[in-house]
């Protein structure tokens, strides 16, 4: 393979501050990263990251006379970099000193050499060898994979529960076509389980589904699932302290403490709308495909432009006779060419020779989007110019993404109809490669923003009194997102039902521990979620980083449960929810699943993903009640 390997080609749809920087590695020669190669990641929509023509064409060579002369003198790979030659590695590829704090971060994002260095670095074994720690983790999706691996490697006993027939998740349940990640897969994947094996730049639902049945295999965690098992309750025994959790089985189980990983993408939300149960032709939501219905010349009306309406609408136009698309709110699409790319060609045989280039991709898409857009979605409490726009960034951005869609949408009609009037940040950003724009143009494509008054028997009503009729109304309308841990009932110390104590307004400690619920810890919990930086995984590995720490710490104390003071809880709910308010998405008054129905952002982190690295590295016995 290596000898017949083309190189030239190979690394041609590379991306070349990745490809140095793996070159680098795998020979032992620094020297290929110069400075005139060093990228500049100051502007974040270049995709060159600063670097000229001339620059790029220089470091493909460069790259391959290195790899060639590798191959062709049969050496073997340098070894994994370390100390110094690995701090100028990383500098070299983010383009700049990284600061010390972050740097530990990185290399644990990195992975260097294929080494784990999240895993726990204690056994129960060693801590507690006469006690066994039992954990009901809720659900075998992304976070749920994540915790219950976790807690294995550090000898903890678990038992997933999986109310579906296989694991994955919200990658298990939404199958409407053209569904996909909108995250590089390089980053929406576990540190833990890099491969090589993806197709596509972003990966689509079947190739996710596979890797996280690929993970349940090669983790050895199918043995402790339990599938088509749904978890109708728990509840805490005060007396015992103990969890005893009620399953659709007709079984109890019970353990000494529960992670609740079931998602905040996974009860679909039907509009509010006079009138829909009227209508007589077939209907369905896009998180419940009806896959043997054939669209195929049928008359379609789409409720809904939000990220899953976005994927399916180009797939579901190409099909209908008539598709009629009703949009409450535009969302701002962000370029991306590549959005539907395999991986670029010879790019895969080129992890056959350099397969660290994965790794540092990995970290080059982990900080390229670190922080991002983060700073453009603070609100500047100066700004005049709004409701569009937050800060003088937020303008910035607002206007290149405006000069996309004028480019996208030439005729003044669609081009007002598609222009946000909120400010980007404040919603979940399209990507687009194109594709909105041909679908909204084609003749058989309608885009309709009068407000709908009213589903008929026929089909739907505006509030301009036009009535169209549809074989089927898909409903694209997202998840009832802000309520958590909804329909499962959690009855916590004294009995309080979590539902009565949230009172539709949940909150946790760093989105993880809730007063009252001793040892019930949250995955994807509140105030956890990403709008417009890095990827979720992430944040389930350090939640299920810090649900482990806390399992150590009752450990080494001979505790049962820890549970989270109140005063504590309440300061750090105070402090999030005043720096929401300083964010777009909760500055700005346009719908969106990030707030509740009190108007309160219950679903964001506005902090950077170092912070939340930081916060959740040990618990702080301090924080906690021990009993
Ligand atoms: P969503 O973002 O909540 O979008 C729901 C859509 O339905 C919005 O356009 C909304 O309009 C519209 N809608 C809701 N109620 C309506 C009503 N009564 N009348 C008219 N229109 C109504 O849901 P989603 O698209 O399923 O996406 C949810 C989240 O899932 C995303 O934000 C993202 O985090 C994740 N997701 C990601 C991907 C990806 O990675 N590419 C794909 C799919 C989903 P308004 O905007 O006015 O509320």
């Amino acid at each position: 393979m290596l000898q017949t390997l083309d190189i030239d080609a190979a690394v041609a749809g590379a991306d070349v501050p990745v490809l140095l920087v793996s070159v680098a590695q795998l020979t032992g020669d620094l020297s290929v990263l110069r400075d005139d190669l060093r990228p500049d990641l100051s502007n974040l929509f270049d995709p060159n990251a600063g670097l000229s023509g001339e620059a790029l064409a220089k470091g493909r060579a460069i790259a391959a006379e290195a790899l060639r002369r590798h191959i062709e003198e049969g050496r073997d790979p340098a070894p994994a970099p370390e100390g110094e030659t690995l701090y100028r590695m990383i500098a070299f590829l983010v383009g700049d000193e990284p600061a010390q704090s972050y740097l530990e971060l990185l290399r644990e994002e990195l992975g260097q050499d294929g080494h784990d260095m999240r895993a726990p670095t204690w056994h129960a074994s060693d801590i507690a060898p006469d006690r066994t720690f039992r954990v009901a983790v809720i659900g075998a999706g992304m976070s749920g994979i994540a915790v219950a691996h976790r807690l294995r490697q550090a000898g903890v006993e678990v038992t997933v529960l999986e109310k579906n027939a296989d694991v994955g998740g919200t990658w298990f349940e939404n199958t409407y076509p053209g569904c996909r990640v909108d995250v590089p897969s390089h980053l929406y994947s576990y540190s833990f389980a890099q491969t090589t094996r993806w197709p596509h730049v972003f990966s689509a639902q079947d190739s996710l589904l596979d890797y996280f049945r690929w993970c349940a295999d090669t983790l050895g965690l199918r043995e402790v699932i339990r599938f088509d098992t749904e978890v109708l309750s728990a509840d805490f025994d005060d007396e015992r302290r103990v969890w005893r959790i009620s399953l659709s089985t007709g079984e109890t189980i019970e353990a000494d403490a529960v992670c609740s990983a079931v998602g905040q993408l996974n009860r679909p939300k039907f509009p509010d709308i006079k009138g829909r149960d009227r209508f007589n032709g077939t209907s369905f939501h896009s998180a419940r495909w009806e896959h043997d219905v054939d669209l195929h010349g049928k008359r379609v009306g789409v409720i809904g432009t939000g990220a899953s309406a976005a994927q399916f609408i180009p797939v579901v136009a190409e099909q209908a006779s008539q598709l009629t698309v009703y949009q409450r709110t535009p969302p701002w699409l962000v370029p991306t060419p590549n959005y539907h790319e395999t991986l670029p060609q010879g790019v895969e045989e080129l992890l056959e020779v350099l397969p660290d280039y994965v790794r540092w991709d990995r970290l080059w898409l982990f900080w390229r989007t670190h922080e991002g857009l983060l700073p453009a979605a603070k609100v500047d409490p100066e700004w005049t110019q709004g409701p569009g726009s937050v800060s003088t960034a937020n303008a910035f951005v607002r206007e290149f993404l405006i000069q996309y869609l004028r480019a996208e949408f030439p005729e003044d009609e669609l081009f007002e109809k598609v222009v946000p009037d909120y400010p980007p940040a404040a919603k979940r950003i399209v990507r687009d490669n194109g594709v909105w724009a041909r679908t909204l143009r084609r003749d058989n494509v309608e885009l309709v923003s009068d407000k709908i008054r009213e589903i008929t028997e026929h089909g739907v009503l505006t509030d301009d009194g036009v009535e169209r009729s549809f074989d089927v109304i898909i409903y694209g309308t997202g998840f009832h997102a802000s309520k958590f841990l909804m329909p499962m009932e959690v009855h916590g110390s004294g009995g309080v039902d979590i539902h009565e104590h949230w009172d539709g307004d949940a909150r946790a400690y760093l989105g993880i521990t809730v007063p009252g619920y001793p040892n019930l810890f949250l995955l994807y919990g509140p105030n956890t979620n990403i709008v417009i930086n890095g990827s979720i995984i992430y944040f389930s590995e350090c939640e299920a980083h810090y649900i482990v720490e806390c399992v150590r710490m009752l450990l080494e104390r001979g505790k049962q449960t820890l549970d989270v003071k109140r005063e504590v809880h309440d300061a750090y709910n105070e402090k999030i929810d005043a720096d929401n308010k300083m964010m777009a998405w909760g500055a700005s008054t346009v719908n969106a699943w990030y707030k509740n129905e009190k108007g309160r952002v219950t679903q964001n982190w506005p902090y950077s993903l170092l912070e939340y690295w930081q916060w959740t590295r040990e618990p702080n016995p301090d924080d906690y009640v021990l009993h």
